[in-house]
């Protein structure tokens, strides 16, 4: 067989192996049939750790002590609001969290998505989808291509069809930024600067969206995306993570 005959046998073998026999969830090791990486057992675990101790109301990081003067939002938000009205995270980044992402974004496994799809849509109940698109925040064709696919989009399309929210590309990311991850906060903000460009207006133009991310740190990829849709006259901007870093 040649290679790349063997390559396209194991990767129909692989299809088949996911699809129709149990698999061992990454963080007890027991067998489970189910789309995802984890069994039931640990996705109700992953779900109960949250502390949600006082959260800010628009960027949802947690309020620190000395922030609460009978305000409900973080002093950075008081210094400047983002463009995005509200982020809605699952949960707190930590490190059960971090491994599930961290197995979806660089072990390619994509079936992770569905347990980060599960954990958002459990974790979030509230969410105003009247007049309302679902989208996600787009990779960089380049990363798109290394990757095979973008995890955001994954979720996203999953949590549309829970919720029944009609779902498109609203965003074309232009730039190959480098990683956000490796920058300190000031330059996040020039890095993912110009990057995106608005797709699809036509269909959102007037509407609310809801912009999907695996996770937020600083939130500048968030206020860069939701800066252009506003500016090519969406109405308001909810982002939906799973993890608040
Ligand atoms: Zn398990
Ligand atoms: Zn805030």
């Amino acid at each position: 067989m040649s290679t790349k005959n063997k390559q396209h046998f194991l990767s129909i073998l692989n299809f088949f192996k996911i699809s129709f026999f149990p698999k061992r969830c990454i963080f007890c090791d027991d067998w489970f049939e189910a789309k995802g990486l984890m069994c039931k057992k640990c996705i109700n675990s992953i779900c109960k750790m949250d502390r949600r101790k006082t959260k800010c109301l628009v960027c949802d990081s947690e309020i620190d002590k000395m922030d609460k003067n009978d305000t409900d939002t973080c002093s950075s938000c008081q210094m400047g609001r983002p463009s995005f009205s509200r982020n809605l995270s699952a949960m707190d980044y930590n490190d059960a969290l971090g491994k599930l992402i961290h197995a979806v974004k660089f072990g390619q496994h994509r079936q992770g998505c569905h347990d980060l799809a599960e954990i958002m849509h459990r974790l979030i109940p509230e969410l105003n989808a009247d007049n309302t698109v679902l989208s996600w925040i787009p990779l960089s064709r380049r990363r798109r291509l290394q990757r095979g696919f973008n995890q955001a989009e994954e979720i996203g399309k999953l949590i549309a069809e829970k919720r029944d929210i009609l779902s498109l590309n609203v965003l074309s990311r232009i730039l190959n930024t480098k990683p956000q991850a490796r920058l300190n906060a000031e330059k996040r903000v020039e890095n993912i600067k110009g990057a995106f460009v608005p797709l699809n207006n036509d269909k959102w133009v007037g509407k609310n969206i809801i912009l999907i991310d695996d996770v937020i740190t600083s939130g500048s990829t968030a206020q860069a995306a939701a800066e252009t849709l506003l500016k090519y006259g969406s109405g308001r901007i909810t982002l939906l993570t799973a993890g608040r870093g």
